[in-house]
């Protein structure tokens, strides 16, 4: 049997239609965008389709959408620029952000004194709303929001639509990280009152080391790196074309096909649901399993057990891909930030799978069968 890769919270492979376009561009159309001959007008005719192609997706107008290299950029070029160049002196945000986000605040924190705010969070790793308008509410310094769409540890979804009401009704700024879940939902920047938006190709089939960021007009900065004129003067640097290209297709492609891919991902996590409920005693899920779940992460905890801190390499030698509940940046496995807001106790295990509209149900269970082989002991009498 081939891996089984259930790790597309991480990564996901690259598509076919982004690869057909990147090669496209890479056999021959070499051209600098910023040169004016043919060569280089072909090259910025490619950006700027790809910009369209973003701006339409979250219904933004094409001068609102600058390319960067990776979600992890977006999100540092909006918090820095928003205190620099905007005035606020506040940022509201939750302890379960990506870490771009929070170690870019305390730098934030450490550089300009910035007030830093973190909300609380439920058990299922939800940033508390009435918490945030009591916050904003109370005060009239001038603050930036920024929470999550989809959690990457354990799946919950912040209601982004609330919120963008919120920060509203409050005259805050907006912005959300929806690294996870561009493409894969439908999210619309005018209607949720969302001022910046940020994300990642390498998350809905397209190539690593390409991103973008969305800023409102109204509320423009200033570069975060400098030197020539691209990116109309917001991100210098000779473009990445070819991954811009890679970026434009594989986002055309997941916005055509959203709803098809959308379902076979929430088929898969609720059969593995499913199947793991029947055969285990003592498992259970992290993160929001009611209504706000995004259906491509499943997080498990795993009771106790001397088998758990060998689980991510049995997996793999099985040849199934997941990944810990901790944010592995380095190929460290390092305690999560996430689990303790959350409360999950240190003893057990949680393992996150992740899926794409390319695994299978026969995929699942040949990794059902293997946590069967891992776990005889957590059996169900039934299983
Ligand atoms: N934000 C979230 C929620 C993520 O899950 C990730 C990647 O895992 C990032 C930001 C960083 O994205 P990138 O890998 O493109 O820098």
């Amino acid at each position: 049997m081939n891996r089984i890769y259930l790790d597309n919270a991480a990564t996901t492979p690259l598509g076919d239609k982004a690869r057909q376009e990147m090669i496209r561009v890479m056999d021959g159309l070499y051209g600098n965008p910023s040169s004016i001959h043919a060569e280089g007008r072909i090259a910025k005719t490619i950006i700027e389709n790809a910009r369209k192609t973003v701006g339409n997706t979250i219904n933004a107008s094409i001068g609102e959408i600058f390319f960067t290299s990776c979600g992890t950029e977006s999100n540092n070029m909006v918090l820095n620029g928003a205190v620099r160049d905007l005035g606020v002196k506040r940022i509201i945000s939750s302890p379960v952000e990506h870490h771009c986000i929070l170690h870019t605040l305390d730098f934030i924190k450490d550089q300009y004194g910035t007030e830093i705010i973190y909300l609380d969070v439920n058990k299922a790793a939800e940033p508390q709303l009435d918490q945030l308008e009591e916050l904003l509410k109370t005060s009239n310094v001038k603050t930036l929001v920024t929470l999550m769409h989809a959690n990457n540890e354990v799946g919950s979804l912040s209601d982004i639509h609330k919120i963008g009401e919120i920060c509203k009704a409050y005259h805050a700024l907006f912005h959300t990280d929806t690294t996870q879940t561009i493409g894969h939902l439908e999210i619309d920047v005018n209607i949720n009152n969302i001022h910046f938006l940020t994300g990642s190709a390498h998350k809905f089939y397209g190539p690593k080391g390409v991103g973008f960021v969305y800023i409102q007009n109204e509320h423009s900065i200033k570069p975060f790196i400098f030197g020539g004129a691209q990116e109309r003067n917001m991100r210098a640097g000779t473009e990445n074309v070819i991954g811009i290209a890679g970026l434009a297709a594989a986002l055309e492609d997941i916005n055509t096909h959203r709803i098809e891919w959308y379902n076979q991902i929430a088929l898969l996590r609720a059969y593995f649901k499913e199947q793991l409920l029947s055969c285990f005693n003592d498992i259970y899920f992290n993160g929001d399993q009611e209504d706000q779940f995004f259906p491509k992460i499943l997080s498990i905890s795993f009771p106790p057990s001397t088998k758990n801190e060998m689980l991510l390499l049995n997996l793999d030698i099985a040849g199934i891909s997941a990944s810990g509940g901790s944010a592995c940046s380095s190929g460290v496995e390092t305690k999560s930030g996430v689990l303790d807001f959350i409360g999950e106790p240190a003893d057990r295990k949680t393992v996150r799978f992740s899926f794409s509209h390319l695994n299978t149900i026969d995929e699942i269970d040949y990794t059902i069968s293997k946590l069967k082989g891992i776990f005889p002991n957590l059996l169900k009498e039934t299983a």
